[in-house]
């Protein structure tokens, strides 16, 4: 199977998810999770038709966009952001699902002000609760989303989340529906319903993700194959 199969078939399945749940299958956006593979790879996605590219860690996107390699598609940031590294994202991502934190978005705001720009961006959300997961409370996330929004240098346009790992199947759609019931809020309470991304759903669980609303989900074995941890 070649990228551009597993791309096709994942495009087969997010539209039966889409319609099974009476949406439109162009409503859902599919972002490769590139990590880990090459500039090749990237290039066979995007020629492939695929809708963004997301990567997780600074360094090896500095070194993958200096290849040219995600020419003809949007990039967006997906992985945990050190504060220290934001200036070398901003502006580089046309998208940062992954503000975790306050000072995360003030270091944002600050650096998009610095290069005269608004960062799009969303904020992410802690939904199981977890030690080693980044990310606001589900309490606290609303009360983000009012600070975010007297910041000029960001615009808030969603949600983004990253489930507990579970065993039994559809064991996250709970959790899928517990932040889109919070994306809704805070989108109809506070952005004046202008909220269009709801990011969560990978390789193992996007189909029950779209049944619970996301508008955007973030693939990447399925498409590029297992990664080769060393
Ligand atoms: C790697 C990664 C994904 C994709 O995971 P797969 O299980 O390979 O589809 C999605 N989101 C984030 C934040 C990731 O780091």
């Amino acid at each position: 199977m070649t990228i551009a199969d597993n791309i096709r078939s994942i495009r087969e399945r997010m539209a039966r998810a889409a319609l099974a749940a009476g949406r439109k299958p162009e409503e859902v956006i599919l972002v490769g999770a590139s990590k880990m593979n090459g500039a090749a790879a990237c290039r066979e996605a995007i020629a492939a038709g695929i809708d963004a590219l997301g990567e997780n860690r600074v360094q090896e996107m500095r070194g993958k966009l200096e290849e040219g390699a995600y020419e003809g598609a949007p990039l967006h940031f997906i992985g945990h952001l050190q504060r220290n590294k934001v200036r070398q994202v901003v502006g580089a991502a046309s998208l940062i699902h992954s503000v975790s934190s306050l000072e995360l978005l003030e270091e944002i705001d600050r650096q998009a002000e610095k290069r005269g720009l608004v960062q799009d961006i969303l904020l992410e959300v802690n939904v199981g609760g977890e030690e080693s997961k980044s990310g606001f409370a589900p309490g606290e996330v609303r009360r983000a989303a009012e600070r975010a929004r007297t910041r000029r240098h960001v615009r808030p346009l969603g949600l983004m989340t990253i489930p507990p790992v579970l065993r039994e199947s559809h064991g996250n759609l709970p959790f899928f529906q517990e932040v889109f019931r919070l994306y809704v809020d805070i989108s109809e309470n506070l952005y004046d319903n202008e909220f269009k991304y709801l990011s969560m759903g990978m390789s193992d669980d996007f189909e029950d993700a779209i049944a619970a609303g996301a508008t955007l989900i973030r693939v990447g074995s399925a498409i590029f194959g297992q990664r080769q941890y060393r």
